[in-house]
């Protein structure tokens, strides 16, 4: 396929604004294939990709590596400086790059979301997250998930994903394991407070607010009582014991049949 493909299509990861180069990090080579053989390629990147220097690359491709995947270096790292010159054995022989900007100068007008444009995308605050960890990647319904996604999300596609700052615990995990300490719970704090004042894009509970309010009452009426919960889950244990495999239910029926259609339940363990 990369053999006969006429274009290739990578993303950015960084882009050096001293040489116009561009870098793309990967372990796995289809952005090396993609980026060499066809004869055309097209780059699309946010327009916070760009870092002055070359001599700043080494210091983001070192933490980028290590907080990702624990590497010191990825596999592949490819530099792309404009197309094929003379001589050259292989490279395509037209580079277009399309920088998106997509709400991210807005980001930047503000003074407290603009420290999400910092993000290397490395994915160890996903990787922290006790929300994510629990509901995987497809829940957030775009791209970029997790803790960071859930600040760059709503302000790239609007309204459909304004609710995501309040899927938060706000435990603050996230804002540890940063590695160029972005301040994720005071951005979900913020783009909260722009929701409760009009300001940020409407977020539209109506769909579950019943359902969600019902909810919310059972669990004020039953947290206040220890006793109660212990005997709940001692009872919801023996209940689900010949429904559970391994510590976890594959399915379950109900108002929470959505969870399993995509991820496991961990079964009560009784205490
Ligand atoms: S916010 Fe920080 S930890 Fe999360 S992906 Fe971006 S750089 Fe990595």
């Amino acid at each position: 396929m990369f053999l006969s493909a006429e274009m290739g299509i990578t993303g950015v990861n960084f882009a050096i604004a001293e040489t116009g180069t561009l870098v793309l990090v990967e372990n796995e080579g289809n952005g090396r294939l993609s980026s060499t053989l066809p004869e055309t390629l097209v780059a699309l990147m946010g327009i916070e990709k760009v870092i002055p220097k070359l001599n700043d690359l080494p210091h983001f491709l070192e933490i980028l590596a290590r907080t990702s995947t624990g590497q010191k270096l990825t596999c592949y790292t490819n530099f792309i400086s404009g197309p094929r010159r003379n001589g050259d054995i292989d490279g395509p022989r037209e580079v277009h790059v399309v920088m998106l900007d997509n709400g991210r100068s807005a980001m930047l007008a503000d003074p407290v979301l603009r420290e999400a444009l910092y993000c290397l995308r490395c994915g160890a605050c996903l990787n922290v997250c006790p929300v994510y960890r629990r509901i995987g990647g497809h829940a957030y319904g775009v791209s970029y998930s997790g803790p960071i996604g859930s600040i760059v999300s709503p302000n790239l596609f609007g309204s459909a994903t304004a609710q995501l700052p309040f899927a938060s615990t706000l435990c603050g995990a996230c804002r540890d394991i940063c590695p160029v300490k972005i301040d994720i719970p005071r951005m979900l704090l913020h783009l909260r407070w722009k929701e409760s004042t009009g300001e940020g894009a409407p977020v539209d509970f109506s769909r579950d607010s019943a359902r969600a309010r019902a909810g919310m009452r059972l669990f004020a009426a039953v947290a206040g009582w220890p006793s109660l919960i212990r005997i709940m889950l001692r009872i919801g244990a023996l209940l689900v014991r010949p429904f559970a495999r391994e510590g976890y239910m594959r399915w379950i029926p109900g108002p929470f049949k959505s969870w399993t259609r995509g991820r496991d339940f961990p079964a009560p363990r009784g205490r």
